[in-house]
């Protein structure tokens, strides 16, 4: 079932009640409950992602330009493989969760069951515009539940090839994919769900919130911010460099975890930009422009949004556009002040501000000033300054003398804190997140001590 409103239903602000009412009756029914309709699902999910792999590729490339091997890894590749860890381990997370307990409800016994939502809405982001909406979709179809998918209208191929997919594929009792932007989120939003999962930026994500605590509403909000990254002076420079462009330049920096500035010691930063230089030749050639393996940014007012950035700054390598693509090469800014643009707010594209610190405590108390990040990465030789930095900083996810590998392992819960989010998904926190965990106390008839009833007079002969 995929619809697209007509402009008059979006109006009235009901188009999607009938959907979503839809939904909820196949739920009721318990179609959604079993192991083996979750397993078939995702087993059809898979079979969607392989069997159109090339139109997915082509989509993706249309949509941002994204280079085959980078939409296989971290689009495509990424989903098989949860899927597969799903699969693997999806009996077990349904499991009930025995816990002990106590004496005074003996003979008992207590557990947690893992039990599905109901009907779920999912709201994508541009930049991985497949893995942004499918992974918490094979979450939601794991726990059990039926879903709107809402794709990101920016990446128009990519939104365009899940609508059509999906129902081929899918159980269509049990999903629908709703096209559009703004009207049709919010359209949406006015409808009652049992769990809202956005990812997209701060300013959209306190619209869903507010959305959502009309119908108390549970929120998953995935967002940005700017994550920072430390560079000591003692490092493996030639690895941390490799490490880092991959990080920042994959999808041309339009990754809300790529390292969005470096702050690093006074002295060290020149060697350090050499450093980026030459690993960003060996990546992406002398003109990253007209290499296939570099992204586009996603539309002319991202570009435009880019641009601004840099106004004023003291740009040291990069900052060439070519607004056909549309494209910006990989940029490096020295020292930019704390007020500038690019500085306050997240880059979201393929420039990277180096800010320099007299060390690294300095570097953590800049870290600290600002609202909690989404990633924190450092690198450096001596583990202690790593631990440090870990144990005195605060951000969703931290990953050491490397960047963004954390997201591919899936007993690592993924999500923000603070300004950068709230919740998590990936393998069982997933499922979990899409899942009510129901207490459960199974008693028994016998031992029934007579003390706890009143009247409480009984007592007092004890006593
Ligand atoms: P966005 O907030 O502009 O859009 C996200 C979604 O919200 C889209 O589906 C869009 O249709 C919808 N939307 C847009 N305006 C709306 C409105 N006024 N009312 C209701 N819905 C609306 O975000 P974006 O530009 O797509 O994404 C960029 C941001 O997302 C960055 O901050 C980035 O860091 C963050 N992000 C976070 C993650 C994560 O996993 N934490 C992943 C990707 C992107």
């Amino acid at each position: 079932m995929s619809t697209r409103p007509t402009l008059h239903a979006v109006e009235a602000g009901v188009s999607y009640l009938k959907d979503v009412e839809q939904l909820r009756i196949s739920f009721n029914s318990g179609r959604t409950r079993s192991l083996e309709w979750r397993k078939a699902q995702l087993m059809a999910l898979k079979r969607m992602l392989v069997e159109n792999q090339h139109d997915v590729l082509m989509a993706l490339k249309a949509d941002l330009g994204k280079c085959e091997t980078e939409s296989m890894v971290a689009e495509q590749g990424y989903l098989l493989s949860d899927i597969d860890h799903t699969l693997k381990h999806l009996s077990k997370w349904m499991r009930p969760r025995p816990v002990s307990t106590p004496l005074v409800a003996w003979p008992g016994k207590s557990f947690q069951q893992p039990e599905p939502l109901g009907t779920v809405l999912i709201i994508g982001a541009w930049n991985y515009p497949l893995q942004l909406l499918l992974a918490p979709y094979i979450a939601a179809l794991a726990a059990g539940n039926c879903a709107i998918l809402k794709p990101s209208e920016l990446a128009e191929e990519t939104s365009h090839l899940i609508a059509r997919l999906i129902p081929n594929y899918m159980d269509t009792k049990c999903v629908a994919v709703i096209e559009g932007g703004k009207e049709e989120t919010t359209a949406l939003l006015a409808c009652r769900w049992d769990h809202i999962f956005y990812t997209g930026g701060e300013a959209v994500g306190k619209i869903v919130m507010s959305a959502a605590a009309k119908h108390l509403t549970p929120v998953t909000l995935e967002l940005g911010g700017k994550s920072p990254c430390i560079v000591d002076k003692n490092t493996n420079l030639t690895v941390t460099a490799r490490r880092l462009v991959w990080g920042k330049w994959m999808n041309a920096g339009q990754t809300c975890i790529a390292p969005d500035y470096v702050l690093i010691e006074s002295g060290f930063e020149h060697q350090f930009i050499d450093a980026i230089k030459k690993e960003l030749t060996t990546q992406y050639g002398k003109k990253p422009l007209t290499s296939k393996d570099y992204g586009n940014i996603i539309n002319h007012r991202h570009l435009a949004r880019l641009k601004s950035y840099l106004e004023g700054t003291n740009k040291v390598y990069g900052g060439d556009v070519d607004e056909t693509r549309p494209a910006m090469s990989p940029t490096l800014v020295l020292a930019p002040t704390s007020d500038a643009k690019v500085m306050q707010e997240e880059i979201f594209g393929p420039i990277l501000p180096i800010v320099t610190v007299s060390n690294i405590n300095e570097a953590i108390q800049f870290i600290n000033a600002r609202p909690k990040p989404l990633a924190l990465y450092a690198f450096s030789d001596d583990d202690s300054v790593l631990d440090n930095i870990i144990a005195q900083t605060s951000s969703g996810s931290v990953c050491t003398n490397d960047t963004m590998l954390f997201m591919t392992n899936p007993e690592l819960p993924f999500g923000g804190v603070g300004n950068s989010g709230m919740g998590s998904y990936h393998g069982r926190a997933g499922f979990d997140t899409f899942s009510h965990i129901k207490t459960v106390m199974k008693r028994a008839f016998a031992f029934d001590v007579p003390f706890r009833y009143a009247p409480f007079s009984k007592l007092k002969l004890w006593l």
